[in-house]
């Protein structure tokens, strides 16, 4: 059982070798020179937090991903002890939009809750959304790489995992956001789209995944925002407390693109509703 003592030692240490390494996965997406990208256009500054400066402001509720999926790959319910730090992490895929993205981060920021934003770099086509990329890094949230065009047949093809094609289209949304965060900004953290766990093939990818230092995170709680019909406030919440359990770790998926009005009517119930739970929130890294 881990407690936010020991996942903040094991990140701890994780960033550590995060901070040795990342210069060598730099080297290695910046050899990828045939991938084009979006330029950023001439007025987008350069604003953005330093890597140093964000590092000491996460660090008090940033966890390692691999223990955090090791966790909820466990399934694990409500033990209810008194020792255990019960911990959520709420994460918002296919973004960001210029919709509905900057009211999340309003209802996160009133909250001063932080969450794990899993970047669509097919978003980030125009400067209203680099500069929505920009505020969530710069206000303490979690960016994490959705590849770059979440395309089910070219990442897995009849269903398996193409290595080759997922490692390339995760390289080329980090140099996207590179061009918004600067070249030192390293996504270690993943979500596939569609969730890891629901490939075939995915062990081609735990090679790659070590070379890039990254991992992958799925989600043990969800608010059922992209699932069939769309839903409303209601629908959602019902949802989510169909799949909460009280598990010690909480990860919800969510989604913040456009279109998903009601998730963002729907987020202040669901803080209130961790918070009244003992959870604290936590981001991955
Ligand atoms: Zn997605």
């Amino acid at each position: 059982m881990l407690g936010v003592l020991e996942l903040n030692k094991a990140y701890l240490s994780t960033l550590v070798s995060f901070c040795m390494l990342t210069s060598i996965c730099m080297t290695e997406a910046n050899d990828i020179t045939n991938i084009s990208t979006p330029q950023i256009q001439s007025s987008a500054k350069n604003d953005h937090l330093k890597k140093e400066e964000r590092e000491i402001m996460i660090k008090s509720y940033a966890y390692d991903t691999k223990i955090i999926e090791d966790n909820i790959r466990s399934v694990r319910s409500n033990t209810s002890q008194d020792n255990i730090q019960k911990v959520a992490f709420l994460t918002f895929d296919d973004g960001p939009s210029t919709t509905n993205t900057p009211k999340i981060l309003d209802v996160l920021k009133a909250y001063n809750v932080k969450a794990t934003f899993f970047i669509l770099g097919e978003q980030l086509n125009n400067d209203s959304c680099k500069a929505v990329l920009k505020r969530m890094y710069n206000e303490g949230h979690a960016i994490g790489n959705h590849t770059f065009c979440h395309d089910y047949k070219y990442l897995y093809p009849n269903r398996y995992a193409n290595a080759n094609h997922i490692i390339k289209d995760l390289k080329k949304n980090e140099s996207v956001m590179k061009e918004v965060l600067g070249e030192d900004f390293h996504c270690s953290v993943v979500r596939l789209p569609g969730g890891f766990a629901s490939w075939k093939n995915t062990k081609a990818l735990k090679e790659p995944f070590k070379e890039c230092h990254v991992n992958y995170v799925d989600w043990n709680v969800l608010n059922g925002d992209a699932e069939g019909y769309r839903k409303n406030k209601e629908q959602l919440i019902a949802r989510f407390n169909q799949t909460f359990k009280e598990q010690d770790i909480v990860v919800v998926l969510m989604h913040d693109t456009y279109g998903k009005e009601s998730t963002v009517e729907a987020l202040p119930y669901i803080i209130e509703k961790l918070q009244s739970k003992g959870y604290n929130f936590g981001i991955l890294n």
